[in-house]
């Protein structure tokens, strides 16, 4: 499969001259498989990029949400394949315990918020509440569970038929689920499941080691805690994603060197850069 970045930030969109390299634009990874499967991970500022690369002979794109933290899904009415009246679009989000995840998306996309309600949308959406288990999707088997973040949360293991596996962990505090952590064996680790020997691992990354304390229970990771991850969940290639709105280019560069350093990881990393391909 071939996985995309299209937005690294976190939390806020941060253009300008200070995060132009590791990029400004929130969550969005795009995964194209072999069979020509398109997933959508979030739909933060990044989609609106993703949307306009999309072929007209695709007729089916599948957005899987973690959440519907406004980073995740602020770029949901700029994504172009919604206005095709040609394409199915596939929305797919975790259960809420009192509201459905119609009502929820539709808190941002209509009037005042967004001019166009989701019902006016051309294109044929159909929603799903994600299962906490397995689902196909095209080519993809898809497994989703509930992880350490605020409010319903859940991350993303998606694989493919020759068994390639790409994690996608963008808000989680997997620290916060223990105090033991990273001490504790994976199975009782928050997002262990998901991530376990992992081909690839986009995960929460947001704060410097010495930041963190001071942000226990808002539900992102440090650097070191991701490393730590990382290395209890066996991966053979992590990516640090969801960088803090206040990190310019050369802080992100200057934490990573130092949580490097510190960790010495056996396992490949690389900093989430917008614009970065991998293939899987
Ligand atoms: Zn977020
Ligand atoms: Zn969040």
């Amino acid at each position: 499969m071939n996985v995309t970045l299209w937005g690294t930030r976190g939390s806020l969109a941060t253009p300008g001259a200070e995060t132009a390299r590791y990029g400004g634009n929130t969550s969005c990874v795009g995964v194209i498989g072999r069979g020509g499967t398109v997933l959508v991970l979030d739909a933060g500022t990044g989609i609106r990029g993703l949307g306009r690369t999309i072929d007209a002979s695709v007729r089916r794109v599948d957005i899987l949400l973690t959440h519907l933290h406004m980073d995740h899904i602020q770029g949901l009415g700029f994504f172009a394949p919604l206005y095709r009246p040609d394409m199915d679009v596939h929305i797919w989000g975790p259960v809420s315990s009192h509201i459905s995840l119609r009502e929820r998306l539709m808190r941002y996309l209509s009037p005042p918020l967004f001019p166009v309600s989701l019902r006016e949308l051309p294109s044929a959406i159909t929603l799903h509440e994600v299962p906490c288990g397995e689902v196909d999707i095209g080519e993809f088997r898809v497994s989703s569970a509930l992880v350490c973040h605020p409010g319903p949360t859940v991350g993303y293991r998606i694989a493919d038929a020759h068994g390639r596996v790409l994690t996608y962990l963008p808000d989680h505090e997997p620290a916060l689920g223990s105090m033991a952590f990273p001490s504790l064996p994976l199975a009782w680790t928050s997002g262990g499941a998901l991530a376990a020997n992992a081909d690839l691992l986009i995960h929460d990354s947001q704060y410097s080691a010495a930041e963190y304390p001071n942000y226990i229970g808002w539900g992102h990771s440090s650097f070191k805690d991701a490393l730590a991850f990382a290395a209890l969940s066996d991966v053979k290639h992590l990516v640090p994603f969801h960088h803090d709105p206040g990190h310019t280019d050369i802080d992100i560069d200057r934490l990573m060197t130092e949580a490097m350093a510190e960790a010495r990881p056996c396992f490949r990393v690389t900093t989430a850069l917008e614009g970065a391909t991998f293939q899987i």
